[in-house]
């Protein structure tokens, strides 16, 4: 399966990644977590992306396509693999096309800004391995740790909420064009959010028939 996760920041993609990725026995690639890490370490591609990440415009698409191409030419992502925030822009994903990125299906988890707006001031994100909790939807099992590797949770700077405007705004304008990108080349699937993450996964698997 290979999957492209398409949604507003906030939207769940993150969350309903590492559940199917887990399900299918598949990678995750969020080039979010990806540009995150890069930043932590002060790479050249870090350093590059900073300002972008930090205000919550979109990094420049030549960046993301090098991230891309060489993550997806790993091999454990040989069996299929679910892309988590990328492409973001039609110039990414006619880039993946035009270099053999092959797609299944683009799946559109459909949010309300309102609610991606109340939603993410309750997020804490692990800044070592980069999972995401929610204060009150998905909480970590002891407040303020990483159930997975321990680490104290951060807030993400561009989850405060000018910023977020500002990242829905550009979602708007630069992302949601693509569902029109993969409708016309019939892989596009969309899916209403529900209150939990349990149902939105039970209507996910059940859209993508799995
Ligand atoms: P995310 O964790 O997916 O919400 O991404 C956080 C930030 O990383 C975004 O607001 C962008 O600044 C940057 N970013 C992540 N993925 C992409 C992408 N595919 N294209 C451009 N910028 C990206």
């Amino acid at each position: 399966m290979k999957l492209i996760l398409l949604g507003a920041p906030g939207a769940g993609k993150g969350t309903q990644a590492e559940i199917l990725a887990k399900m299918l026995g598949i990678p995750t690639i969020s080039t979010g977590n990806i540009l995150r890490a890069a930043m932590k370490n002060g790479t050249p591609v870090g350093l590059k992306a900073k300002e972008y990440v930090e205000s919550g415009r979109l990094v420049p698409d030549e960046v993301i396509i090098g991230i891309i191409r060489e993550r997806l030419a790993e091999p454990d992502c040989a069996g299929g693999y679910i892309l988590d925030g990328v492409p973001r822009t039609i110039p990414q994903a006619q880039a993946m096309e035009d270099g053999g990125i092959d797609i299944d299906c683009a799946l559109s988890i459909e949010v309300a800004d309102q609610t991606i707006i109340d939603r993410m001031s309750g997020r804490r994100t692990c800044p070592d391995c980069g999972a995401s909790f929610h204060v009150v939807a998905n909480p970590p099992k002891t407040e303020g740790v990483c159930d997975n590797c321990g680490a104290a949770l951060t807030i993400r700077k561009d989850d405060a909420p000018e910023t977020v405007r500002a990242r829905l705004v550009t979602y708007h304008a630069e992302t949601e064009p693509l569902k029109e990108f993969y409708a016309k080349r019939g892989k596009l699937v969309s899916v209403d959010n529900q209150p939990g993450i349990a149902e939105t996964t039970q209507v996910i698997v059940k859209a993508l028939g799995l």
